[in-house]
């Protein structure tokens, strides 16, 4: 029986790659981070396309999108992300990359770029996609498809220790900073806004745990 593919979209630090991991191993689906994915090409571009002044030059960026080879390989029962073979699982959730992924994320050719990486994953069924615009633009046939939120509060709280537990200093005001100026620039862009697919199911989960969101949602998920 050919297994389902799901979408799970929704704003910044509700959970979704968490929860995504856990309902993968669950449910034996494959989980694809696709936030990762475009926090890879903006730490591409950090390195390797600032102009004098410290900016993206985006020319530069979208005439070298080819020398981007991203990878995703299981370590520890972890999935880390590989840039042209280094390990940039850290460094992607640094502040730097968190301040300019959402510019690199509105830009069409880079979407572009990466839409068949997300695409082909999908084709055979038996995955777990999460990101911003997988039940309305990657995936419109998905079988199941969540689009999750929480209060900027409690989201600014889950990213505060999320960075803390991986040792990224910063504090609590710029976290509900960023989240706030992403999920603006990522509703407002032209190419592939942060929508709720009309047929995907809306989750609050500003007052449940993890495990009560993840739980919710499986039972939803019937035909596994
Ligand atoms: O999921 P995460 O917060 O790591 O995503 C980082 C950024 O990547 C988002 O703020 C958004 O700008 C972009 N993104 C996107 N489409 C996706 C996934 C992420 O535009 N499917």
């Amino acid at each position: 029986m050919r297994k389902p593919v799901i979408a799970i979209d929704g704003y910044s630090s509700t959970g979704k790659s968490s929860i995504s991991k856990v309902i993968a191993k669950k449910l034996g689906l494959i989980h694809m981070d696709t936030g990762a994915l475009y926090r890879g090409v903006t730490y591409f571009a950090i390195l390797k396309c600032l102009n004098e002044n410290g900016e993206i030059n985006l020319q530069q960026l979208f005439s070298t999108l080819d020398e981007i080879k991203l990878e995703f390989k299981e370590v520890d029962d972890e999935l880390i992300l590989f840039l042209n073979g280094n390990d940039i699982s850290k460094e992607i959730r640094g502040n730097q990359v968190s301040a300019h992924v959402s510019l690199i994320a509105c830009q069409k050719e880079v979407r572009d770029y990466l839409m068949e990486t997300q695409r082909s994953i999908a084709e055979k069924g038996g995955v777990i996609l999460d990101g911003r615009d997988i039940g309305t633009v990657v995936l419109p046939n998905a079988d199941y498809k969540f689009f999750l939120t929480a209060s900027i509060d409690e989201r600014t709280k889950r990213r505060f220790l999320e960075l803390k537990s991986l040792g990224i200093e910063t504090t609590e005001e710029e976290v509900k900073h960023n989240l706030i100026t992403r999920d603006k620039i990522d509703s407002e862009r032209e190419v592939a806004p942060l929508k709720k697919a009309d047929d995907a199911i809306l989750i609050d989960n500003s007052s449940l745990t993890k495990k009560e969101t993840i739980d919710y949602m499986i039972s939803l998920i019937s035909d596994i």
